[in-house]
């Protein structure tokens, strides 16, 4: 093995972590691993589960096509490179207890905080920071809880906070030509070998709100969320225009 892009014969090994929508597998090389994204949703902290056939493969592929285009305007992704319809190889990173979150457009729990009617635009795009935490549901927090916690230094939060609005300024525009708007989205971030931080994660209608530009139907996980019916068909259309023909179970 010579460098990441250009692995041959890496080995899948044990488990390592299992999560609402993805498996994290140890591989036969200590500097990556392997995601395995499932078709298992989940709202609310987990209180609402169920199954939305064929998300894993969206959002593999989804997230491996917008990786890339990040990767080419020098945004640093954990993306290695696509095993298989549901499995994604990636460098392996010591993830940062942060979920930074950009808002374009009001939604969600932007919304309930505020009092703004959703869909209401935000001129300039807000980056809010939560602490990824299950047991206390992922509360909102400041870059001084950010420095209290050690979550990260301040240069690595400034780092996050640049590469965040950095990235809503590729994918917001790439989006809007294929007919949707990008609404929110969550991403993580995470350290290499010399600390070197990378994205980590996925970007997916299951990490992003996508609203159709013309109709400005919800085509992503709120769809779910809400019990708004054709979760299936919105994850489907979401892939075809981002990634190209629609793809089976
Ligand atoms: P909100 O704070 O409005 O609930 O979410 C804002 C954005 O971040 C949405 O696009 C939502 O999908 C995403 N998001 C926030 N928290 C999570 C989470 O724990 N898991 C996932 N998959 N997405 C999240």
């Amino acid at each position: 093995m010579t460098r990441a892009g250009a692995t041959v014969n890496v080995e899948q090994q044990g488990k390592m972590y299992e999560g609402k929508a993805k498996i994290v597998y140890a591989t036969s090389d200590p500097s990556l691993v392997i995601q395995y994204f499932k078709d298992d949703a989940t709202a609310f902290n987990a209180l609402k589960k169920g199954t939305i056939v064929g998300k894993g493969v969206v959002n593999n592929r989804m997230s491996a096509a917008l990786f890339q285009r990040l990767a080419k305007t020098g945004v640093p992704t954990h993306y290695v490179r696509t095993l298989s319809d549901r499995e994604m190889l990636c460098r392996r990173l010591d993830i940062i207890k942060i979920e930074t979150i950009v808002r374009n457009v009001v939604a969600g729990s932007l919304a309930k905080r505020t009092g703004l009617e959703e869909g209401t635009p935000i001129a300039k795009p807000i980056v809010e920071l939560y602490l990824k935490s299950d047991p206390l549901g992922d509360p909102m927090i400041n870059a001084d809880h950010v420095r209290m916690l050690k979550l990260a230094t301040p240069a690595e939060l400034a780092w996050i906070e640049r590469m965040t609005l950095r990235i809503n300024t590729v994918l917001r525009p790439y989006m809007l030509r294929r007919g949707l708007i990008l609404v929110d989205f969550k991403l993580e971030f995470g350290r290499g070998p010399g600390r070197k931080l990378y994205l980590g994660d996925e970007i997916s209608p299951d990490t992003c709100r996508l609203w159709d530009r013309a109709t400005r139907q919800k085509l992503d996980k709120d769809r779910f969320r809400q019990d708004l019916g054709g979760v299936e068909d919105a994850y489907q259309e979401v892939y075809r225009r981002l990634v190209g023909e629609p793809v089976g179970a």
